[in-house]
């Protein structure tokens, strides 16, 4: 039985955990997510980013900000938007800059653009093919935002009519470019709309030898308070259960089950950090307390050396609460879940992880 480590299997997010902590001990920066613009094809209800609206960095900054994390050590960049990163033209040169200072880039996309010639044509003067093929040539790795197999699910779940099919299309021509695991991941929500389907469409990624990354909705953004999106508790762990039986059972892997992510852990607070469209430096996608900017001349050294919320993020085990300070799981294999969840609810990253069900005992028994 494989044991899966606790990042996912995807190239430039897949560090060990001696990496880790190696790189927390050196103070260096291994992961920098780089939101590269605003604009959007589609209206994802899942959609958690909440932004500053300040002017979009130009690309020069942008290529700055890369060498600056270069230079903190950073490994690898993933690319987000606070939008679709593929409608930004300059996305290609950013790769191909990524590349040059020997960072792995990790592309986050809906992949309409490659599935759509004429948005693929207009934007980077390629068919969708040629783009995915040149992205392959590039080392770029791709995670795939797909939430069903089902039109009218996917539709919804995109907040698009007709979106499906481009982003199907984008998927097989990903898989036809040579893309697959670790190269090629599928993020899905684990929402109301496809839960009934989450098994067949697992079961289907790991044949195509496609890395899975499902996880649960983060209550921020359009998606504050669930927006009717996220099931029941019960139900999101019975879901966790019945995909680990799938792998174990079918495919000889086994992880150890817990939210946000099904099967690997977040663990980048402890070596990575965000900059948005506007060059605000966040800890993370999900915490929105502004540590920094590297808009007007900052640099991404001075927030990442002087943040206290930064610093007390990378040591997690000093400041931790609730449930997850007395959890037998703490630490290894898990490292404290999602924090955003508990600083959205109560402004303190350090709080009760109420949507994990293992942790201490609560009055009235235990959780697992
Ligand atoms: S703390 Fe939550 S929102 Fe932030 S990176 Fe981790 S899983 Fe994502
Ligand atoms: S209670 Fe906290 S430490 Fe324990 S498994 Fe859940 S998130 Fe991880």
């Amino acid at each position: 039985m494989q044991a899966q480590g606790p990042t996912p299997e995807i190239r430039g997010l897949n560090f060990s955990r001696d990496r880790i902590y190696a790189a927390r001990r050196a103070g260096s920066m291994l992961l920098l997510t780089l939101y590269v613009g605003r604009a959007c094809n589609l209206r994802c209800p899942s959609c958690f980013i909440e932004d500053d609206g300040r002017p979009e960095l130009p690309p020069a900054v942008r290529r700055e900000v890369l060498r600056q994390a270069a230079a903190l050590g950073a490994l690898s960049v993933r690319v987000s938007g606070a939008g679709e990163p593929l409608l930004q033209p300059d996305l290609l040169p950013l790769a191909g800059e990524a590349r040059n200072l020997g960072l792995d880039f990790v592309l986050y996309t809906n992949g309409t653009v490659i599935g759509e010639d004429s948005l693929a044509r207009r934007l980077h003067g390629r068919d969708g093919p040629s783009l995915a093929r040149e992205l392959f040539n590039l080392g770029v790795s791709v995670v795939l935002k797909m939430n069903s197999r089902n039109a009218a699910v996917q539709d919804r779940l995109a907040g698009v009519s007709g979106a499906a099919p481009l982003i199907w299309r984008g998927y097989e021509r990903l898989l036809e470019a040579g893309f697959a695991a670790p190269r090629l991941a599928v993020e899905t929500i684990i929402s109301r709309d496809n839960l009934e389907e989450l098994p067949e469409l697992y079961r289907s990624l790991r044949r195509d030898g496609v890395t899975p990354y499902f996880e649960t909705v983060l209550r921020r953004g359009r998606a504050r308070g669930g927006a009717g999106l996220a099931p029941e508790p019960e139900r999101v762990r019975e879901v966790f259960y019945e995909l680990l039986r799938i792998d174990e059972a079918e495919f000889g892997r086994t992880w150890f089950p817990a939210p946000s992510f099904v099967g690997f852990f977040c663990t980048e607070l402890l070596y990575g950090v965000m900059v948005d469209a506007g060059g605000t430096v966040y800890p993370c996608a999900g915490i929105g307390a502004a540590v920094g900017s590297v808009a007007g001349g900052g640099t991404l050294e001075e927030v990442w050396r002087s943040s206290p919320l930064l610093r007390s993020l990378r040591a997690v085990e000093e400041h931790i609460g609730g449930r997850c300070r007395d959890c037998r799981h703490r630490g290894d294999p898990c490292f404290y879940g999602c924090r955003a969840e508990p600083f959205i609810a109560t402004d303190d990253p350090f709080g009760d992880y109420e949507e994990c069900w293992h942790g201490a005992p609560r009055s009235g028994g235990d959780r697992e």
